[in-house]
């Protein structure tokens, strides 16, 4: 049969399993009768290809398809190779060879022309023989023999053919729309397979590769011939976690499909992230026959994953974690608290002074000594524990591991002194400090919210404690919070409702009994709570900001009760304004006092500004700064509460100061303690050498102000000279030469 093989192109057969070819379709090989009955199917290949075309069946038979067989097909001359693909269909196997445009006429063609031939050859015989025999009895022979049995045997055969030609030509076209339909989905689902911008391969039942395509090669850069016949195995080993690659194909057999990430490799060595899925491919009876794997190479994609999770879930200043990052974590830490590892510990950090960094030396400035900060937090607490940044000065640390409250206190303690070092900014070094509320799950709180909450709460009362300190949180915190809310808004309302006046208060010169300054206090006269003393809302107001409006008010009122009493009452009159910390640091403080006095028509000698100690010492280059400011303005400067802060000679020649006011806190058993005696006699020594003039805070006795005349006090303030009161109530006992007159009410 082989010979009935031309070298020509394509063909379709179908088989059944056990390699009988039971159809031959649209071959224009010129195909022979017998080979569309039932031949073995190894028949119809060379003898080089047999062994090859029996481990086709072999495989098709096995695993459902087979692709890219090359086989050699028998035939007339030189034995012709064709690209073989297979797949079983129904209980039947149809090959594919790869084929070029056919011509299924030329089979039945064929096949009319070997009945006609078979017709002819036998009129010729029974002519050949008439003619050969002349006589009756060769005749009678001759035409009996042909009419009776070789032309009935003949016609039958005839009919046989043409019916045999009907049924073939039936069955082939039922076949050809069956194969055509299979052939057309084989077609489509390899172009597909070869033109998927995702790899695959196709493996057989033991992992073993029997297909890959294009785009397998281009990612990997192992080409089909490689990889065809290894096991193909998902990764390598040490690239994944241990056990995860098993992982994989246990969910295969169990559910048939895995999907996920998997890192994959290249030929060069480089490992890619892929996208990956397993699929186990059965055949109809249920049995596994294939997996076919297809990933993507999502580098880029995990790149852009990665730089949106940064933008997303990491604060692009400091690179820590955001909010959103946080509260992620928090609730997870606090899942795995409640689960095995026990309480957790929440840190609330908050950077003292630094809006005033902010406002003063620019936004750029800020963001560099957030930076810092951030490392230098960073560097404080375990890699285990989690640091965030919420947005402007707030960050926030998870404990992990139920850490001992020494644990914490000494990580909060770290922390406040990693801050308080000072920070190098464009050359100029700055000095903050943190406050730090402390919040314990589950004891404060059982939801991240809560959590977050009470940490901040325990981080206020820890700033309200006069910063740099750490505090836990407790539920009496929270009510002290609330009621500072509470403070503000009514502080914010009060200013508006004019509730806020200012008091005045002698500074009386020792040695002349003249009233040097009135030194202007704030007094809140709140309409439910009547009056309410400084110390009980200027913190607050200093912390929400409202004490730069406050101060304002303060500012523009002292001018004015100034402009009044020198009108009327005595012309020298000077004003002394308590300015905090906050006001000092803001930018503007100068200009705004300088301004004020120059709306007013007054000369800055009208006005002292008193400042603490502890807030010129805490940036000393921006008090001097703003205190010269004043000074060329002629506003003088006092130093308030000395002695209650640190602060150093060399520190004090830098600044324009004409007052320095010892804290009435010294005042108060200067008569009873020679302690106190000491110092306020080394302060007055100190300050004389550096021409300061001394004011004695608090004096409330006569006993008080023999010892302070003695050591070589200039001035005093107290009750025992005057207590704080309304410009109406002063004015009677000042005199035009500032002489004071003792009220009678006046203790
Ligand atoms: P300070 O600047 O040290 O003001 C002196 C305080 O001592 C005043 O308290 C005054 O009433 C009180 N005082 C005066 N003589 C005596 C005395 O003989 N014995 C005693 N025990 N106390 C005396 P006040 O008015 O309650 O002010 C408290 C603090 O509030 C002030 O301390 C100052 O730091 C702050 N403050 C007051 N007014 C303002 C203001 O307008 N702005 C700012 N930023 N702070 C202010
Ligand atoms: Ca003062
Ligand atoms: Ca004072």
């Amino acid at each position: 049969m082989s010979e009935t093989f031309a070298s020509n192109s394509g063909v379709a057969l179908v088989c059944n399993y056990d390699g009988l070819v039971t159809e031959v379709l649209w071959d224009d090989l010129e195909v022979s009768a017998p080979l569309a009955d039932q031949s073995h199917m190894a028949c119809l290949f060379d003898p080089g290809s047999v062994q090859k075309a029996l481990g086709l069946i072999m495989q098709v038979k096995e695993r459902g398809a087979a692709f890219g067989w090359e086989l050699n097909v028998a035939g007339a001359g030189n034995p012709r190779p064709l690209n073989f693909e297979a797949a079983v269909v129904g209980n039947r196997i149809l090959l594919l060879a790869s084929a070029t445009p056919h011509d299924e006429s030329r089979l039945y063609d064929g096949l009319s022309h070997v009945i006609s031939e078979q017709i002819n050859s036998l009129r010729a015989l029974s002519k050949h023989k008439a003619g050969r025999g002349k006589g009756k009895r060769a005749e009678t022979e001759l035409s009996s023999h042909f009419t009776h049995e070789m032309f009935r045997d003949m016609l039958e055969l005839n009919n046989r053919l043409v019916n045999a030609e009907r049924e073939l030509a039936r069955k082939n076209g039922e076949l050809r729309r069956l194969s055509a339909v299979l052939r057309k989905d084989l077609h489509l689902a390899h172009r597909v397979l070869q033109s998927s911008g995702e790899a695959v391969v196709v493996t057989d039942h033991d992992r073993r590769v029997v297909d890959v395509n294009q785009a397998f090669t281009a990612i990997t850069g192992f080409t089909k011939a490689e990889q065809l016949g290894t096991v193909h195995a998902l990764g390598e080993p040490g690239q994944h976690p241990v056990g995860f690659i098993d992982a994989i194909w246990d969910q295969v057999a169990r559910t048939g499909s895995w999907q996920g990430e998997c890192t994959g490799r290249r030929k060069g060595g480089e490992s890619f992230p892929r996208w990956l899925t397993v699929s186990a491919v059965p055949d109809d009876s249920g049995a596994l026959r294939h997996y076919v794997i297809n990933f993507s190479d999502i580098t880029r994609l995990k790149h852009a994953e990665e730089r949106w999770q940064r933008l997303a879930f990491y604060d692009s200043l400091t690179h820590l974690p955001n909010r959103v990052l946080f509260k992620d974590r928090l609730q997870q830490a606090m899942a795995r608290a409640r689960r095995d590892i026990g309480p957790l510990a929440l840190l609330f950090i908050d950077l003292d002074e630094f809006k005033i960094v902010n406002d003063s030396l620019g936004h750029d400035a800020g963001d560099q000594l957030l930076c810092i900060a951030a490392r230098r937090i960073e560097a404080c607490v375990r890699q285990a524990d989690s640091l965030a940044r919420l947005g402007g000065d707030e960050f926030t640390v998870i404990m992990h591991g139920s850490p001992s409250e020494s644990d914490v206190l000494h990580v909060c303690e770290k922390i406040i002194q990693a801050i308080n070092l000072p920070f190098d900014i464009g050359g100029q070094s700055v000095r903050i400090g943190a406050s730090i509320g402390i919040a314990r799950f589950p004891n404060d709180g059982s939801e991240p919210d809560t959590l977050i909450k009470n940490a901040d709460t325990a981080m206020y009362a820890a700033k309200s404690a006069g910063r740099n300190t750490s505090r836990y949180y407790s539920p009496a915190l929270g009510e002290d919070i609330a009621r500072q809310l509470k403070v503000k808004t009514q502080i914010a309302q009060g200013l508006q409702r004019g509730e806020f006046t200012l008091e005045l208060q002698p500074v009386v010169d020792l040695a002349g009994g003249l009233v040097r300054s009135l030194e202007a206090l704030l007094r809140w006269n709140h309409p439910e709570r009547g009056p309410i003393a400084p110390d009980q809302f200027i913190p607050i107001a200093e912390d929400s900001g409202l004490i730069v409006e406050l101060g304002e008010f303060v500012v523009r009122q002292a001018v004015q009760l100034a402009r009044e009493l020198r009108s009327d009452t005595w012309p020298q009159a000077r004003v002394a304004v308590n300015v905090s910390r906050r006001q000092l640091a803001a930018p503007g403080l100068a200009d705004f006092i300088v301004g004020e006095l120059d709306r007013c028509g007054l000369p800055g000698s009208a006005l002292i500004v008193e400042v603490t100690e502890s807030m010129v010492m805490s940036d000393i280059d921006h008090a001097a700064q703003v205190l010269n400011r004043l000074r060329e303005a002629g506003v003088s400067a006092a130093i308030d509460d000395f002695g209650t802060g640190y602060s150093s000679l060399n520190s004090l020649r830098r600044l324009p100061v004409e007052f320095l006011k010892i804290d009435k806190t010294f005042v108060a058993d200067v008569d009873v303690s020679r302690e106190s005696e000491s110092i306020i006699s080394a302060i007055s020594a100190m300050a004389h050498g550096l021409g300061l003039n001394i004011v004695a805070e608090g004096v409330e006795r006569q006993g008080q102000l023999d010892v302070l005349l003695q050591v070589g006090c200039d001035s005093a303030q107290g009750y025992w000279f005057a207590r704080p009161m309304s410009l109406d109530k002063l004015r009677p006992l000042l005199g035009r030469d500032g002489r004071l007159r003792k009220a009678a009410e006046n203790p």
